[in-house]
């Protein structure tokens, strides 16, 4: 009998080639460990609106857009458009210029805590930055995160990323750090609190993703952030708000303006920079201006932020402006429409498979959206730990995605990010896609 394995190698030979090739050269073949999954991942040739074509002519409906950046759709004209004309310009400088201003300003304007503006060239960085300023600004050395929460790999958030083990996921890594790390169970008032009174008088600051992209973008709950705010003001903690994800996407004003909670600083990437390699750490005045260039600081006060060599990139600029203005001037229509399509895909998929017996449940907000397949019916998905007990992250990872592959759907995580390139055809398709597999799995093909 052929399984779906054997009909996603058939179709995908080239790739299997490109990535035994890959591997000769790339540890593991890949650059980002997501792009792995067994057998072998796809090697893409172009994308276009939602879609992408990859080196064996196979067409896919993206989910994944570019690692949740393209809300536009893949290489949207407006950008593309943006960015020829900044080419003529130039390539890159390493002096300041008016653009950079605009797209600060843009922020700014958008992101309700972004009384300052600072770039950089990742997530990874900007929340890396992110938590040294909680530091300097606090005089304090504990940081709290969500188990579960992804930060980008940068040392001081990688420690305890091993939850509910509160052991280093990686070799390398300078063991004292992890005294100063340390997880709190999201949404899990009581808990957290607890752990928080453990860090007493040492509280630098919480950092967190409202909806945590490795955790079913599950909303938080009013009484959780509620928590997480007056516990830092009450401790003299900073709130850091990672919305490298959640930015321009929950809302044109991100997830604090969704969820109605104004943080101390917050983490920007991704949608930011148009597609362009981007991270910023934006907040309060009194916080970032610590940074400042142009100030003689006492040696006591100063907190370095930057070099970065491509910091605020003239074609990240270019782009990051385009998109900013473009999802400001069109805000009234887009958040609408992405919001309807991911309703509209999360009750089609979960429906789909239910209607085939698959035990599943469709978590998410907005745009974003995950499917599980939990051990039971009645689980509650209400936290990255609640998904990592209750439901097979295994099937969703492995099975699920490549059997989605061959119904021509690329999927992260179970599901992904819709644009506003998704049609409703489109959504009908991943919708489709998802009752056939439902068939199939049911049917032990
Ligand atoms: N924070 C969050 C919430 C993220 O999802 C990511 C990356 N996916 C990062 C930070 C790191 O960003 P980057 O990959 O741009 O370094």
């Amino acid at each position: 009998m052929t399984t779906y394995f054997d009909t996603y190698r058939k179709k995908t030979t080239h790739s299997e080639r490109l990535f035994k090739r890959a591997k000769q050269v790339i540890p593991g073949g890949v650059t980002h460990n997501y792009h792995y999954f067994p057998p072998y991942p796809v090697f893409v040739k172009g994308a276009k609106g939602s879609k992408f074509w990859d080196v064996d002519g196979n067409e896919y409906v993206d989910l994944w857009m570019g690692n949740f950046t393209h809300i536009l759709g893949h290489h949207p004209h407006l950008i593309v458009e943006a960015v020829e004309r900044e080419l003529k310009e130039g390539i890159h400088w390493g002096i300041v210029y008016e653009k950079m201003v605009e797209w600060a300003e843009i922020i700014q304007e958008l992101v309700p805590c972004a009384e300052r503006v600072r770039f950089c060239c990742s997530g990874t960085e900007a929340t890396m930055y992110a938590v040294r300023l909680a530091r300097a600004f606090t005089g304090k050395n504990t940081i709290l995160k969500m188990g579960g929460g992804w930060h980008g790999p940068n040392p001081d958030l990688t420690l305890a990323i091993k939850w509910p083990f509160d052991q280093s996921e990686s070799l390398g890594l300078m063991p004292e750090l992890t005294q100063h790390t340390k997880y709190l169970p999201f949404n899990d008032v009581e808990g957290s609190l607890k752990i928080i009174h453990q860090a007493k008088e040492d509280l630098a600051g919480i950092i967190f993703e409202a909806v945590i992209g490795e955790g079913g973008f599950v909303p938080p709950t009013e009484e959780y952030i509620r928590m997480l705010r007056s516990e830092t003001e009450k401790r003299g903690a900073l709130m850091i708000l990672d919305e490298v994800i959640s930015g321009f996407r929950l809302a044109l004003g991100g997830a604090q303006e969704r969820f109605k909670i104004t943080p101390d600083l917050a983490t920007l990437g991704k949608v930011t920079g148009g597609g362009f390699p981007v991270g910023a750490v934006v907040g309060k005045k009194e916080i970032l201006e610590r940074t400042a260039a142009d100030r003689k600081w006492k040696k006591s006060e100063r907190t370095l932020i930057g070099g970065g060599t491509f910091s605020a990139h003239p074609c990240t600029a270019a782009a990051g402006l385009a998109m900013l203005q473009h999802l400001k001037d069109q805000a009234a229509e887009i958040y609408p429409v992405l919001e309807a399509k991911g309703k509209a895909a999360r009750e089609g998929i979960q429906k789909a498979l239910r209607h085939h017996g698959i035990q599943s449940i469709v978590t998410g907000i907005g745009s974003l959206f995950q499917t599980h397949f939990p051990y039971r019916d009645d689980a509650v998905l209400d936290s990255p730990n609640a998904i990592h007990q209750l439901t097979d992250v295994d099937k969703r990872e492995n099975e699920f995605r490549i059997r989605m592959l061959t119904k021509g759907v690329h999927v992260m995580h179970g599901g992904g990010a819709i644009s506003t390139a998704h049609s409703d055809r489109d959504i009908d398709r991943i919708i489709q896609a998802a009752g056939e597999i439902g068939r199939e799995m049911s049917s032990g093909e």
